[in-house]
């Protein structure tokens, strides 16, 4: 193997980037603006610029470098092709090949939330075990199922979007993928705070959540008074922590994992996200499966860059 290798973790505003050693040592990150206008036309081209402007700096040749990883926020075929990219203005883009073409690089593409998975099941919290489910609570949820050390894509590369399972057949508003119900409207940092302003809205209760404006109400400030002990951010917490339990233990009893992993934003309210999660999780899940680990990923941001390098080994199923 080369001794070196990039990652980029491509989102709707800027491109995180990574040059690594092929052990997963992360030598610089930096970033640069991901261009959405033309339908994001110009993004690879950034972005091969970037690397290729990095190789210079750092008088790296194309036989030092064993390729570029970069995970995408969307679903991704085994052959590199995009199937749309909303965040990015991309439709059906065969981001492998034009990328490849542009860099002189071996290119390989995952989902983002795919990456972060398998980035922490190799660096991260994950690390020692071969089976690993990370649940990643963003502005959505992301998901990502690595199962004897590979990441499982599917069919239509849409394994792992844990997101997007129905937890609420009975929920009026759509989700972003059209559909309702979805675990994303409850469990995000966006629908923990929408589930928020509504029990606000449904009860008189006293509640410091009500000195926070409703429409600036964040997850964050969920978190932080419920730790003060206040009564509806507990009770908020709880429910949505309780859909997400419910849809681990449903998820756990398919993949049977050794661990779940909880990542984004969202986890860094730690153990009271923890605590809310696993006691549900263990009255639910199936007898076999109780012993799950619900882990908090511990890569952060960088999840995404450093399991971009590994995939350039082949590791993607
Ligand atoms: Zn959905």
């Amino acid at each position: 193997m080369k001794e070196y290798g990039f990652g980029a973790d491509l989102g709707g505003t800027t491109c995180k980037l990574g040059l690594f050693k092929t052990d997963g040592t992360l030598l610089e990150k930096w970033e640069i603006p991901t261009d959405t206008s033309d339908d994001g036309a110009n993004i690879l081209k950034d972005i091969a610029a970037a690397v290729h402007s990095k190789m210079v700096e750092k008088s790296l040749t194309k036989e030092m470098v064993e390729g570029l990883g970069i995970g995408v926020p969307g679903p991704v075929g085994k052959d590199g092709v995009v199937n749309r990219a909303v965040n990015l203005g991309w439709g059906v883009k065969p981001v492998a090949q034009e990328l490849g073409d542009l860099v002189g690089l071996k290119v390989r593409v995952a989902n983002d939330a795919n990456i972060a998975a398998l980035g922490e099941s190799w660096m991260g919290s994950g690390k020692g075990f071969d089976s690993v489910i990370m649940v990643t609570l963003g502005t959505g949820i992301g998901g990502g199922i690595v199962i004897d050390g590979q990441i499982l894509s599917g069919a239509h590369g849409a394994a792992g979007e844990i997101g997007h399972l129905t937890v609420n057949e009975q929920e009026l508003e759509a989700c972003g993928c059209g559909r309702f119900g979805c675990l994303e409207q409850y469990a995000s940092a966006t629908g923990i705070a929408r589930y928020a302003r509504k029990t606000l809205a449904n009860n008189e209760e006293p509640s410091r959540l009500r000195e926070i404006a409703p429409e600036e109400l964040t997850a964050k400030d969920i978190f932080d008074v419920a730790k003060e002990g206040d009564r509806i951010a507990n009770e908020v917490v709880e429910n949505v922590c309780r859909l997400l339990a419910s849809a681990l233990a449903k998820i756990c009893v398919v993949v049977d994992p050794e661990a779940v992993l909880i990542g984004g934003g969202v986890s860094k309210a730690g153990q009271i996200l923890l605590d809310a999660i696993v006691e549900p999780f263990q009255g639910m899940a199936f007898h076999a499966c109780k012993d799950t680990k619900i882990l908090l990923a511990s890569l952060g941001n960088d999840a995404g860059d450093r399991k971009s390098t590994r995939q350039n080994s082949s590791h993607i199923r």
